[in-house]
């Protein structure tokens, strides 16, 4: 996996990272959210319930105090249409007997608590008798669960929920509910507020998959994924803007450098001549002074020309000092590794462009060399522009560039190895030399100062043809004391 995918990997696994935690809190809120309606519903179901059951005492006990007169047609025999959850109505009158012992022995509870009580259920089809024990008379209410449900009162969100009621391990299925497959469950139980009616009302509301918040859970990773998408434009903007910033630099670095280069030679070009110019009219002003017709004039024209030639010479060492190359006795100590991978860093659009795998082979052990960075700088950058040169000759996907670390003669080396089209023989000697090039549009500088840098830095420049094919440039620099600590190592690895 190349940088630039292990990069986008990174920025992908970000994404999923911030969705699922913003989506996972959404899905809590919304399942909050759902869990307070329940418990709401489940409350107001409870309530109306209880009421329910209370007006069932109060039916009773209305029967007992007043004692309709007996007999078929009775007024309790009206009841059921007044009352749908009231099926029939029983009468026993003194020395009458129930018709089920059942009502019998609720008829003596009920006398014994004095007030209603629970007679015969048949739960699972929703009917019971409430018996309450009167003088002279006492009454049952046989009743259906399911008349005496008022669904209709109840809140909207009410009918997920499913609901049963249960007594002595009878159940009446109240309502179904929504019957959804999903992962989380609310649930609910409490006995209904009734003495003489203690029926256990359970609900349960079990959330299904499609109830969660879905539609914000996608926006919310959309925004994310917006956010990160800008931030990662406004971090490449910023990348590109300061790699720019510092090939500038290099190549300002490098130009003023090539200029000191080209100073030299013109000094050492013209100091010679200058000199002899300057010795020679020295030289002749002297015999003029033995044998003078002329002599003030001779020796005016001898003073100004040597005047000249000194003025000459100043000139030139004027533009010498003008050019002057980083001062390279200002050394401090640098990791190779570090230098090496902050180079390829800045090359990286380069590289990626005319698709050359390029990739740092640290030594065994970290090297660290006593060197002057804007000069180390500059020798690195020059090999690898000079590889990225050899290795456009060659077709895409043999194009490979190694730069490792090592140790070698008690001196830490930097390797820059290509797989480009290598040195031609005749070349190899001619390296170093000023002006030598064989590259079109060349200026033959740029080894010649690498190798008059690295020199200066108390180091060595090597090439050598690397087989099976390519280049390899060996720079060796004085090792740093021990106990030096190296400079730390750039963030972005490439
Ligand atoms: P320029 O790059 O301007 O030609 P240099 O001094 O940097 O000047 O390089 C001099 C010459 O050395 C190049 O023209 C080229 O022939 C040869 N050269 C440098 N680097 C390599 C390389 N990696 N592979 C093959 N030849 C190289």
């Amino acid at each position: 996996m190349n940088v630039w995918m292990r990069r986008r990997a990174g920025w992908l696994l970000w994404w999923c990272a911030a969705t699922v935690a913003g989506g996972w809190l959404l899905a809590r809120l919304e399942l909050a959210q759902l869990q307070s309606a329940f418990d709401t519903d489940a409350r107001i179901v409870h309530r109306l319930l209880s009421q329910r059951m209370v007006q069932h005492d109060a039916v009773l006990e209305t029967l007992a105090l007043l004692q309709p007169a007996g007999g078929a047609g009775a007024a309790e025999q009206r009841l059921p249409s007044l009352y749908p959850q009231i099926l029939s109505v029983q009468r026993r009158g003194p020395g009458e007997a129930w018709p089920d012992a059942g009502l019998a022995a609720a008829e003596a509870a009920s006398r014994q608590q004095r007030r209603a009580a629970l007679g015969p259920a048949d739960l699972a089809q929703g009917r019971y008798w409430l018996v309450l024990a009167g003088e002279p008379a006492s009454f049952a209410l046989q009743l259906s669960l399911r008349d005496a449900t008022p669904s209709a009162e109840w809140p909207a969100t009410a009918t997920a929920i499913t609901m049963t009621l249960s007594h002595a391990g009878q159940r009446f299925a109240l309502q179904p509910g929504g019957q959804a497959a999903g992962r989380w469950t609310f649930r609910a139980v409490k006995v209904l507020a009734s003495d003489s009616q203690p029926l256990s009302l359970a609900a349960s509301r079990t959330v299904a998959w499609t109830e969660l918040p879905w539609w914000p859970m996608a926006a919310w990773g959309a925004a994310v994924a917006a956010v990160l998408a800008a931030a990662r434009a406004l971090l490449r903007q910023r990348e590109q803007r300061r790699r720019a910033e510092e090939l500038l630099r290099l190549g300002q670095v490098g130009r003023l450098n090539a200029l000191g280069e080209l100073a030299a030679g013109l000094a050492h070009e013209l100091n010679q001549p200058l000199t002899a110019v300057l010795a020679s009219t020295q030289a002749a002003g002297r015999l003029l002074a033995e044998d003078p017709p002329e002599l003030e004039t001779a020796r005016t024209a001898m003073t100004q020309a040597a005047q000249q030639a000194r003025r000459a010479a100043e000139v030139v060492g004027r533009l010498r000092r003008a050019v002057e190359r980083p001062d390279t006795s200002r050394r401090e100590p640098i990791s190779l590794e570090a230098r090496a991978r902050e180079a390829l860093h800045l090359l990286e659009p380069e590289l990626r462009r005319r698709a050359i795998e390029a990739q740092v082979q640290p030594g065994a052990a970290p090297v660290t060399v006593l060197a002057e960075p804007v000069a180390l700088e500059q020798i690195v950058h020059n090999l690898l522009m000079n590889a990225l040169h050899a290795l456009e000759q060659v077709p895409q996907g043999q194009r490979h560039l190694v730069l490792a670390t090592g140790v070698e003669g008690g001196r830490g080396t930097l390797s820059v190895t290509d797989t480009g089209p290598g040195i031609a023989p005749q070349a190899l000697d001619r390296l170093f030399e000023p002006f030598f090039s064989t590259r079109e549009g060349g200026l033959g500088l740029g080894l010649s100062l690498c190798e008059t840098l690295a020199g200066e830095l108390g180091g060595a420049l090597t090439a050598a043809n690397h087989p099976p094919r390519g280049a390899r440039f060996v720079l060796s620099l004085p090792l740093a004391h021990a106990g030096a600590a190296a400079e730390p190592a750039m963030a972005a690895t490439p």
